[in-house]
């Protein structure tokens, strides 16, 4: 899977998505991950992406041409690339972004995401190029890069050959529609609190059997809304 990012900070992104897992996915070639520095792309003699809203109000606001420019060349550098194609807009005024859409995106085979900065970008260039506004939470932030490097790990991870097992991910929380069970490693004692006696009792049922009810447990008490959820499953 290949995601092309948008930004006026690609090295923040580089850094944040260069490392540890998604590091060696892209080292294996799992996946391909490019920043685009939309910068480069504006004709502007003095390099500029922004500029004042019309009507007035306080802030900048990203211009169009330029992530047109910037786009335009992702497309002609993907064209051989086949398969589904999304391209999202990291927006707080966009859909939460859940688990379920996660699992969505990770059967695309390129995503293009537009980061944000600023007060936002021109209405025009979500209008043509966008096709989803994803948002990471009901807050705002300063710009889209952090959003797009959350987005891109919640669907890298999905892809094969990102992790080194599926399973690795079906028990986690939300995926399998509760919070997970309590996990424990070695020290056997820390701080003079132990490990549950039925985790190392090599009883594979019981072990299964405690950590759904403790899965059961934590999401009644947290996420009440999950529970409800699964229940109707
Ligand atoms: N004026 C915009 C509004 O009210 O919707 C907010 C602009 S925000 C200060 C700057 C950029 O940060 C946005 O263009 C977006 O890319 C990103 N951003 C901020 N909060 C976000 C969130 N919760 N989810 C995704 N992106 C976000």
């Amino acid at each position: 899977m290949i995601f092309d990012i948008m930004t006026l900070f690609p090295e923040l992104v580089d850094y944040v998505l260069g490392e540890s897992i998604l590091g060696r996915a892209q080292k294996s070639g799992a996946i391909e991950i490019e920043c685009h520095n939309i910068r480069d792309y504006t004709q502007d003699k003095h390099r500029r992406v922004d500029d004042t809203p019309y009507g007035g109000g306080k802030g900048m606001l990203m211009m169009a041409p330029p992530i047109y420019n910037c786009y335009e060349a992702i497309l002609k550098k993907r064209e051989n690339v086949s398969g589904e194609r999304k391209v999202i807009y990291m927006s707080p005024a966009g859909k939460i972004l859940t688990q379920e859409k996660a699992e969505v995106l990770s059967h695309c085979e390129h995503i293009v995401i537009l980061c944000g900065h600023y007060e936002g970008v021109d209405r025009r260039i979500i209008d043509e190029i966008v096709d989803e506004e994803i948002s990471i939470g009901d807050f705002v932030l300063t710009g889209g890069e952090i959003p797009a490097c959350i987005l891109v790990d919640s669907v890298a991870r999905l892809v094969d050959g990102v992790l080194a097992a599926p399973e690795c991910y079906l028990d986690e929380s939300i995926t399998g529609g509760l919070l997970e069970y309590p996990q424990y490693t070695r020290p056997y004692e820390f701080h003079g609190v132990t490990v549950p006696d039925v985790l190392i009792s090599g009883h594979h049922e019981n072990i299964d059997k405690w950590r759904k009810e403790r899965s059961i447990e934590l999401t009644k008490e947290r996420r009440p809304d999950l529970l409800e959820k699964y229940e109707r499953r």
